[in-house]
């Protein structure tokens, strides 16, 4: 159970928190977030996630009023008044009251908790799918809280038995509507969308990894280079390193999780866990 959520600096009942009716990350949809996962009581990478909240709030015009050594104090007081060990976190900055209900004035502040989750295990095992549509995100460069596209498209992923779509701009690749992806070449190349996406702290950590390994390309990548991919697979916060194994009716390579995908994902589990003995010692 999670007891506390922090709003605006207060620690409240996570069962009876409440933001006013007003709130124009509701009546005009302007707000950002983050979301990342606390494991045996360490919020993993959290400099990152901390840095890229923070711009994402400059860039939205919006002054929380904390630096990053004051918005990592929150995170952690937050943590040890749950008192949970695994679970994920979720920042979130919105427009707040505003006196027109248009002009941002005085933004809301909140971190939630929730219990660790997951994604089935076949996910991993025996891969998993994305529905292409041509989306380009708003500022695309901010986590904003605006996931209409994925969401409406919900109904077409589940009948896709997929996990989520996938966004092109008709003849280019970008990102799923919540993680990055990355493309494994015939040729073992690892190559993924530079341009129009969030930067993901997953995949930062991924490129580190497989730059030790293979030829590493950011760049522009084309649909049709999906159809020549050896493997396919996805990252992000929850999702880690999830294989593809098809893309709409197109099948990537042979249908199954390749190695060079499972090798990736064993490594960045390795790094999770360098990441935490390097806390604890
Ligand atoms: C959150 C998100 C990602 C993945 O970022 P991580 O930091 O790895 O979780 C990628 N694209 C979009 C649009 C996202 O919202």
């Amino acid at each position: 159970m999670i007891q506390y959520y922090n709003i605006n600096g207060q620690l409240v009942d996570a069962q009876s928190a409440t933001v006013p009716i007003h709130d124009l990350g509701l009546i005009r949809g302007y707000g950002i977030f983050d979301y990342f996962l606390v494991e045996a009581g360490q919020p993993l990478f959290i400099d990152d996630y901390a840095e890229r909240f923070l711009n994402s709030a400059k860039h939205m015009n919006l002054d929380i009023g904390l630096t990053s050594e004051t918005l990592k104090e929150q995170i952690f007081n937050l943590i040890e008044a749950n008192g949970l060990k695994d679970a994920g976190m979720r920042l979130l900055a919105t427009g707040g009251l505003s006196p027109d209900n248009y002009a941002p004035v005085q933004p809301s502040f909140m971190i939630m908790m929730n219990p660790a989750g997951g994604f089935p295990a076949t996910h991993y095992s025996e891969g998993t799918g994305l529905v292409s549509v041509n989306y380009q995100r708003d500022v695309p460069e901010v986590k904003t809280t605006n996931y209409t596209m994925g969401i409406r498209m919900l109904p077409a992923v589940k009948k896709a038995g997929a996990v989520e779509v996938l966004y092109n701009d008709g003849s280019l690749l970008r990102e799923s509507v919540r993680a990055n992806i990355f493309i494994v070449t015939k040729d073992e190349r690892i190559v993924t969308p530079a341009s129009k996406i969030l930067r993901g702290i997953t995949r930062k950590q991924v490129l580190k990894i497989a730059h030790q390994l293979f030829p590493v390309e950011e760049r522009e990548v084309a649909v049709n280079e999906l159809k020549d991919a050896k493997e396919v697979f996805i990252t992000s916060s929850t999702k880690k390193v999830m294989p593809i194994v098809f893309v709409d009716d197109l099948q990537i390579g042979d249908g199954k999780p390749g190695p060079i995908t499972k090798k990736l994902a064993g490594l960045f589990r390795n790094a999770v866990e360098d990441y935490l003995a390097a806390k604890v010692s």
